[in-house]
């Protein structure tokens, strides 16, 4: 997506460790006219797709998926990271080992938010390993929903999650593809940039 890629261009600042920080327009403050654009591409690509839900984890994540929804005309579902007092019903839950905090968290959903009947489009921010969207695959496997496709606003392709996500024979969609960050430089890959 052509304004995504000319906005990290422009705001995206490469950290060590293979980091590309967006907090100026995705993950602290966010921009909800590109947010909006994102939304509707995701919608897009899936819309003949069926989905009955957008699902995605707290926090970077529910800005996309929520644009996504909308243009899907169905519910956002956002896993949480922390156990609230108010999630009192059964949940779904599964470890995620995050990349940017190198922590291993439990994610979770209520399981009323999701069925068998359930066709899912999986929205985040950015795929690295694959570990957060592996997570949230967990969470439909053990709803009995089935995935319909991933959505990525930035994919680090220099790292191993799409292939993983592939492997389980998954569509990925990710709205810019990132080829390297290496010597503080961002390279795209080439139908992108
Ligand atoms: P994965 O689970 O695919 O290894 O990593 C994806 C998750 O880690 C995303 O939900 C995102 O929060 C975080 N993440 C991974 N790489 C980056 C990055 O380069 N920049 C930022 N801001 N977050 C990242």
């Amino acid at each position: 997506m052509k304004e995504l890629v000319e906005r990290i261009q422009k705001d995206g600042r490469v950290l060590g460790e293979g980091v590309l920080k967006v907090d100026s327009f995705v993950t602290h403050q966010v921009d909800p006219v590109l947010m909006e654009k994102m939304g509707q591409c995701f919608a897009e690509v899936f819309k003949d797709q069926g989905i009955t839900k957008v699902v995605t984890i707290e926090a970077s994540g529910i800005a996309p998926a929520l644009f996504a929804a909308k243009e899907l005309s169905v519910p956002m579902i956002f896993a949480r990271k922390a156990k609230s007092l108010t999630m009192n019903e059964e949940l779904l839950t599964a470890s995620v080992y995050s990349f940017t905090k190198q922590v291993t968290s439990t994610i979770s959903i209520s399981r009323k938010f999701l069925s068998a009947k359930d066709k899912v489009l999986i929205i985040d921010d950015f795929l690295a390993n694959g570990q957060a969207a592996k997570g949230l695959i967990e969470l439909c496997r053990q709803a009995g929903a089935k995935v319909e496709g991933i959505g990525i606003v930035i994919e680090k392709s220099f790292q191993d999650g799409r292939q993983l996500l592939e492997e389980m024979g998954l569509q990925v969609v990710s709205l810019a593809r990132i080829a390297s960050l290496a010597n503080g430089q961002v390279e795209f890959f080439e139908e992108d940039a």
